[in-house]
């Protein structure tokens, strides 16, 4: 699990969590960050939710249907589950995995429940982000303009707004999207940060020796 830093030190990579309400702006911001980030992949994960307009296969979920998730579960092919709007959604173990051990860190869109189900198998190796809108005017403005989702859903996901935001308190960073470029800028300011910490730096002893080395000569 080391990734080569820019500077030359080892490190472990990170898993990086962006959570929020739906329409908070998170799925603009995963996307800014993948494209801006080199070393940073995406995981793709598991729901039983129909597709939306748009979508495509394995780049935004895999989509499957409910007995086939249920044996992803049974044979413990998932790092993490939940049931969200009524449907199954689940992280994939292996992907994760492979990149983790080639050195890449690793983005997560997941929910509160699939945080804390991470934060307890891999403390160390998680960062968790919430996103906060601005306002409820802002987050229902947000959902109707996706426009991929009925009037209905849209209620639900706004009555389920002010459960998922009383989870704040359970990140270690909280960002307030009022502006998408001044929020990307924040969370890339919290990952580059976070690549930088001294624990994840496994490399550092060695070029701490060896700079020790140069100095004595
Ligand atoms: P959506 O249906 O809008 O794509 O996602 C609904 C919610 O499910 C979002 O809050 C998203 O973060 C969450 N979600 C997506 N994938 C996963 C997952 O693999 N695990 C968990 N726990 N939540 C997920």
């Amino acid at each position: 699990m080391t990734a080569g830093g820019f500077d030359g030190v080892e490190r472990r990579g990170l898993m990086f969590v962006l959570s929020s309400p739906s329409g908070a702006g998170k799925t603009t911001l995963s996307r800014m960050l993948l494209e801006r980030e080199p070393g940073l992949k995406m995981s793709v994960s598991a729901t039983t939710r129909a597709m939306r307009p748009g979508e495509v296969e394995g780049r935004d979920y895999f989509f499957v249907d409910k007995p086939k998730f249920e044996k992803m579960v049974e044979q413990g092919e998932l790092l993490e589950w939940a049931t969200v709007f009524d449907n199954l959604y689940g992280t994939p173990r292996a992907p994760v995995e492979a990149a983790l051990s080639a050195g890449q860190d690793v983005l997560f869109d997941i929910d509160w429940q699939g945080t804390q189900q991470l934060h307890q198998k891999a403390s160390v190796d998680v960062v968790r982000v919430f996103i906060l809108p601005p306002s409820a005017a802002d987050l229902e403005k947000r959902l109707h303009t996706r426009a991929q989702d009925s009037d209905e859903v849209i209620r639900g996901r706004m009555s389920r707004a002010t459960h998922e935001l009383s989870h704040w308190a359970e990140y270690d960073y909280i960002v307030v999207n009022q502006n998408v470029d001044d929020a990307f800028a924040e969370v890339q300011s919290i990952l580059k940060a976070e690549r930088l910490k001294r624990e994840r730096r496994t490399g550092l002893t060695e070029f701490v020796r060896k700079l020790q080395r140069q100095l004595e000569k």
